[in-house]
């Protein structure tokens, strides 16, 4: 009786939310993916990519900008409505999203991580995997030990890693540097290669298909920070992405997805228009616009 009673409110509120559009949310696209599943899920290959293009605009989809979605927000007549968006700011975009988009006349967004085009960035979730993959052994300086000869191995010591990382309240990053201090030698300028610079962003602007959003100066999880550091992240990070484009800034993506009531309010407060999460599937009338969903395409 229950089960039928949540069937009918689903369907009510279904009708009265409809669907009025998506936004995809992807992070790099590679030519070879990932051993490692966490990684490997923020990965697809540029075939792919082109394969999602064709056969969505084969059923009727149109790819949009970002701007229309959000104009479209309170209109019931845009369920085929798609934006693709990435997050960070990998150069891989770039080198073999771009083309792709480019040939098929695909709007894009970057919600961009400033610290990626100003080289600053700690990957610590890629050198997790470099650090692993090169490992058979790991001490960590807390003392704890993982073995990572086989495969298996070292797919179950990086997820664990991985986990302890996220649960901590120590912001990643840091807690990263503190445990694997041992193993950090090698990877002083690991970004440099593998991050977009303004001046690909720039090309990317002119060419019309693409528009920037925020995603933070240092993508920390906001909810780990005080008041003034979120402060710095949302206004310095819509500020230089301003600077450096010419462009006005006026969307926001929450890093790892992570938001409270707190930074809600100071998302509002830094003049941004509308904000994503992660995860959570396609967009209703009348969501809000601060907590807007999108659908991770994962191959
Ligand atoms: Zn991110």
């Amino acid at each position: 009786m229950i089960n039928v009673f949540y069937k009918i409110l689903k369907k009510a509120n279904h009708l009265f939310h409809p669907i009025i559009g998506e936004i995809w949310c992807l992070h790099r696209v590679v030519a070879s993916r990932s051993l490692f599943k966490s990684n490997r899920d923020l990965e697809i290959t540029p075939s792919y990519l082109e394969s999602l293009i064709v056969d969505y605009r084969s059923k009727g989809y149109n790819f949009v900008d970002i701007d229309s979605i959000f104009q479209n927000l309170s209109k019931y007549n845009n369920k085929k409505s798609i934006n693709i968006s990435f997050d960070d700011g990998f150069k891989d975009i770039y080198q073999f999203a771009y083309p792709i988009f480019k040939k098929h006349n695909v709007p894009f967004t970057i919600y961009l991580t400033t610290d990626f085009p100003n080289k600053k960035i700690f990957l610590w979730w890629m050198i997790l995997e470099e650090i692993v993959l090169k490992n058979d052994r790991l001490t960590l300086s807390d003392g704890t030990v993982y073995l990572c000869t086989t495969d298996k191995e070292k797919q179950t010591t990086f997820e664990t890693i991985l986990s302890s990382i996220y649960s901590s309240n120590i912001n990643m990053p840091t807690y990263f540097k503190q445990v694997f201090d041992n193993y950090l030698d090698n990877f002083s300028d690991y970004n440099k290669h593998l991050t977009l610079n303004w001046t690909e962003l720039n090309e990317m602007l002119d060419s019309g298909l693409c528009t920037l959003g925020s995603h933070s100066v240092s993508h920390y999880a906001l909810t780990k920070l005080n008041r003034e550091q979120i402060k710095f992240e949302l206004y310095n990070s819509k500020k230089i992405i301003e600077e450096e484009t010419g462009r006005l800034v006026q969307h926001f993506s929450y890093p790892h997805s992570f938001c409270n009531d707190e930074v809600v309010a100071l998302v509002k407060q830094s003049e941004y228009k509308t904000a994503v999460l992660g995860y959570g599937g396609k967009i209703r009338y009348r969501d809000d616009k601060f907590l807007l969903k999108r659908v991770c395409i994962t191959e």
